[in-house]
């Protein structure tokens, strides 16, 4: 028996939870969506990974998407002749994208060869997620002159950001591109973004998807990470173009500055449900459950809290990629977002009453939830073909489920990362009496309504059409 959950839960694949059947023990724990990170693996791990995923989502029974997160541009330091080296407080470190020997205690080469280009003197760069900090003093021909203002231990390949952002690097490199054609070979659900600036680089991903995912007639859902400091005016901007968001703490809080991250995540939580779009809050939610069996009392009210944002999903990256514990993770986070859902006031059909709807398709689908709320009934029920009526509904809150009745499996496992939505596969005939007949048998096969249960359903006419749900239903069950 499964506690009743609304928000999602993105896991991210890596060694510690690629054997199958720990996999298929997670799905059936909670994650409803698998995240593969391109910043690791080569395309054919992808391709095997994605396999796996599919199979234990099938034995487990549950519906889960798969979302390809890309690696986006490297601006990263280069190699050390040691792998490492400690740096100082008040010591000079040059970045010299020429340099081509490995680096020492002066300095090391860059993977990002733009560098000098991009920053100028005043301007500081934060390296290894902003753990250290450098001043930069001047920049000469290729080199970029710095003084450190906080030491640490930089080894090979680490990131880096500058604060307040403005790096150019392009947010799809070439690795980028022939990921996406990978990712499109298994027909990810939703591609995310790495460093999204604009909402240009979201529709050339778009252009990329589309091409490479022709031959399979297939449309993914498209993710920009926010996590750039110029990505955060122009939210708004790049909602419009894609699917939805996520709030990527790592990097936003490292070009924003840690204390902005927490207002900026309710602001875009709200944004993009306002838009219609779905939202995933990201990065360090369970991040002491790396090692340790149980969360800290800050993450349990840090998932609580973005639950209560309204995130549709939140997600594991180390945890569960590379943790000690990832099944208790997933286990320990579906019990938070459980606690804090039920605890949930919500404000009654509020949100929606000043709104004027201009589409039938959508007008249904508010109808549905005002008519469900105030009969009571057990449950909300759309059958869609594109999935934007459960949608729809599940931007406004509510505690009664949305269940979404749909015939296409790629509509299925979009709807995945809805937030209130248990998306069922179903075919149904074209007759629409029969079918809202063979709606109910599935429901009650389900135990999702029994005998006497009242439940709201939406259908269009004719059957089948996207596009076109017009009719709302209130139905008890016989
Ligand atoms: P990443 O993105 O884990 O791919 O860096 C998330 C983040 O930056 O928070
Ligand atoms: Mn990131």
């Amino acid at each position: 028996m499964q506690i009743r959950r609304a928000t999602k839960i993105v896991a991210t694949l890596g060694p510690a939870s690629s054997d199958p059947q720990l996999l298929e023990q997670m799905i059936a724990a909670g994650v409803n969506v698998v995240r593969l990170n391109f910043s690791h693996g080569k395309a054919q791990d992808h391709v095997e990974r994605a396999a796996m995923v599919r199979e234990a989502a099938q034995r487990a029974g549950r519906e889960v998407a798969i979302m390809a997160d890309l690696q986006g541009p490297k601006i990263r330091v280069g190699k050390f002749a040691e792998g490492r080296v400690m740096l100082e407080p008040g010591l000079p470190f040059v970045l010299d994208a020429s340099r081509s020997e490995p680096g020492d205690l002066q300095g090391v080469g860059l993977d990002y060869k733009e560098l000098p280009r991009d920053v100028k003197p005043g301007d500081v760069l934060l390296l290894n997620d902003g753990l250290i900090v450098l001043q930069v003093d001047a920049v000469r021909g290729e080199a970029v002159y710095t003084t450190v203002k906080i030491g640490g231990e930089l080894s090979n390949n680490k990131g880096i950001n500058k604060q307040g952002g403005g790096l150019t690097a392009p947010a799809l490199t070439a690795k980028d591109m022939e990921d996406i054609k990978t990712a499109m070979s298994f027909q990810a659900d939703y591609v995310a973004v790495s460093f999204p600036k604009n909402a240009t680089d979201m529709e050339m991903a778009r252009q990329l998807c589309n091409v490479a995912a022709a031959e399979f007639r297939h449309k993914p859902g498209l993710i920009a990470k926010i996590e750039r400091a110029e990505a955060v005016p122009l939210l708004e901007e790049i909602l419009r173009v894609s699917d939805g968001i996520m709030v990527a703490r790592g990097d936003l809080a490292v070009e924003v500055g840690n204390a902005a991250v927490p207002a900026l995540q309710k602001k875009m939580i709200r944004m993009a449900r306002d838009m219609d779009k779905v939202v995933i809050t990201a990065t360090q939610m369970m991040e002491s459950m790396i090692a340790n069996p149980v969360p800290t009392r800050a993450e349990v009210s840090d998932v609580a809290n973005a639950v209560l944002d309204g995130t549709d999903a939140v997600m594991l990256s180390a945890e569960t990629a590379a943790g000690k514990y990832p099944l208790d993770t997933v286990r320990e986070m579906a019990t938070i977002c459980a606690a804090a859902e039920a605890a949930e006031d919500l404000e009654r059909d509020s949100d929606f009453i000043g709104q004027t709807l201009g589409r039938i398709d959508q007008s249904i689908a508010m109808g549905a939830l005002f008519t469900a709320h105030h009969l009571g009934a057990k449950a909300i029920v759309a059958m869609t073909d594109s999935g934007s009526t459960a949608l729809w509904m599940s931007r406004h809150r509510i505690h009664i489920p949305i269940y979404a009745l749909t015939p296409k499996v790629a509509t299925q496992r979009r709807m995945a990362m809805f937030r209130n939505v248990r998306p069922l596969l179903m075919d149904t005939s074209a007759d629409r009496d029969t079918a809202l007949d063979q709606a109910e048998s599935h429901l009650k096969m389900r135990n999702i309504v029994q005998q006497g249960d009242l439940y709201v359903i939406t259908c269009g006419e004719p059957m089948g059409a996207p596009g076109g749900t017009n009719m709302l239903k209130i139905c008890r069950a016989r």
